[in-house]
């Protein structure tokens, strides 16, 4: 079979506009130019936070391992993203289990907790200096959700083994200085500067062996053997597996009614004075569907984020910028009366979401040699994760059973 990538010309430039404080006075990885073609035991497609995930672990397990990116690495959605690492999916354990039954939602939860304690420990083996600070969150409530859905929340991630519990009102004033009704207070999240740590993630995957190279995927020609990725330079790379990490630059042949696109909003402010932030600096979110969220730097700036939107133009996102900072203004002087609002970065990025979700993650249908790792919504640097070891696993032959969970055809109940 034949299929074309049907990037429609869709740059990192559609991908976001504005700049976010991250990987600033750094300099990214050089890749490499194509000048024949090639063959590789693996092939990546997409050097975001996904792409240098799976390269730095397929590497360390003893792959040939090739990365190929058409812009900077890290520049696309990796670099928009507010980077909280929870473990928390954006649809809440009682929806969750209203889909797939507890069980599987429970262990789904589970498998995301693990999931950013695998990216603790990775960061700190490998020493990546890249902000990375252990958080607790605090999931507060919001519009519609009010502590006695939190309280149930909490019950529920009590009995799926999960850690946390819910605070009352009283308790969110006096321990972190924040006002609403209640919370669920979790340890096991984090925080860091997602450029910096997926560019760490590719300097040392190539000083392990990794290939860096500047090409566009273009064509794709496979069969049970191999797979033959054509460049837009007319290059071939044939690989034995291809991974897709092409983040919302999704090809039209892996397309799928499980996913849609939103536009998303966030700022930064100044580096706080000390009263600006809350105390212990937990990851704040509200429990409500559209929800806002915030976060600290290492420098002490706040970092809010939401507003979510269906925009897909990239120009509509761009001119809708203003409007939404002043918005998200609004809900930090809200949230936190004593903050300093000067802004120094604004910006607005697309986000992928799916019905239940959950991301998308394993072979492409039809296609046993290309795969998929596609991490979509909040969480989505908890799902690039989940998917490098995943795709590692399936690479091996040592698929699992709670893989179908992220299958891409998978069905989704009403
Ligand atoms: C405003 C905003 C806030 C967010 N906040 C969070 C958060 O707090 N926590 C969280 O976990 N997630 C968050 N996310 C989501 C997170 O940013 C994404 O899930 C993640 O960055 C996706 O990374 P990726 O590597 O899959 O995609 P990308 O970073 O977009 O990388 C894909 C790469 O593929 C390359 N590419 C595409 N097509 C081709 C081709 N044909 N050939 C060669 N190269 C190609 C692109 O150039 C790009 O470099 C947020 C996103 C936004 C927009």
């Amino acid at each position: 079979m034949s299929v074309m990538i049907d990037t429609q010309e869709t740059t990192q430039e559609d991908l976001h506009n504005g700049r976010s404080p991250w990987g600033l006075q750094h300099s990214p990885p050089q890749r490499r130019r194509l000048t024949d073609s090639m063959t590789t035991e693996v092939l990546i497609i997409g050097g975001g936070i996904t792409g240098s995930l799976l390269a730095e672990h397929l590497v360390a397990r003893g792959h040939e391992v090739t990365l190929i990116d058409s812009e900077q690495p890290g520049l696309g959605s990796t670099a928009a993203s507010t980077a909280m690492l929870q473990w928390e999916i954006d649809q809440p354990l009682h929806r969750l289990s209203e889909l797939y039954g507890f069980d599987a939602a429970a262990e789904i939860y589970r498998k995301s907790f693990s999931a950013v304690q695998g990216l603790t420990r990775l960061v700190a083996d490998s020493g990546i200096d890249c902000q990375f600070s252990p958080r607790a969150t605090l999931y507060i409530a919001a519009d519609g959700v009010d502590h006695r859905v939190l309280q149930a929340e909490s019950a529920l991630r009590a009995r799926a083994g999960l850690p946390g519990e819910f605070v009352d009102g009283a308790h969110l004033q006096a321990h972190f200085d924040l006002r609403r009704d209640g919370a669920i207070l979790s340890p096991g999240s984090a925080d860091a500067d997602p450029l910096l740590l997926a560019w760490g993630l590719l300097h040392r995957a190539e000083r392990a062996g990794l290939r860096l190279i500047d090409a566009k995927a273009e064509l794709f020609d496979a069969d049970s053997r191999r797979v033959a990725v054509e460049m837009a330079d007319g290059r071939v790379i044939e690989a034995r597996h291809v991974v897709l990490a092409t983040g919302y630059i999704m090809p039209d042949f892996v397309k799928t009614e499980l996913h849609s696109t939103v536009s998303s909003w966030a700022l930064a402010t100044v580096p706080q004075a000390p009263k600006g932030l809350w105390p212990g600096r937990p990851l704040v979110w509200e429990a409500s569907e559209d929800y806002h969220y915030m976060r600290s730097t290492a420098d002490g700036r706040i970092v809010i984020g939401g507003e979510d939107d269906d925009t897909q133009d990239p120009d509509e996102r761009a001119r809708k910028t203003a409007q939404k900072r002043d918005r998200l203004l609004q809900v930090l002087g809200e949230l936190r009366p004593e903050a300093n609002r000067q802004v120094t970065h604004a910006w607005a990025g697309a986000f992928g979401t799916t019905q239940d979700g959950l991301p998308l993650i394993g072979a492409v249908p039809g296609h046993s040699r290309i795969f998929a790792a596609y991490g979509y919504g909040g969480n989505g640097i908890t799902f690039s994760y989940m998917a490098s070891r995943m795709l590692a696993a399936e690479i091996a032959g040592k698929r699992e059973a709670w893989f179908d969970g992220f299958a891409l055809d998978r069905p989704v109940p009403e």
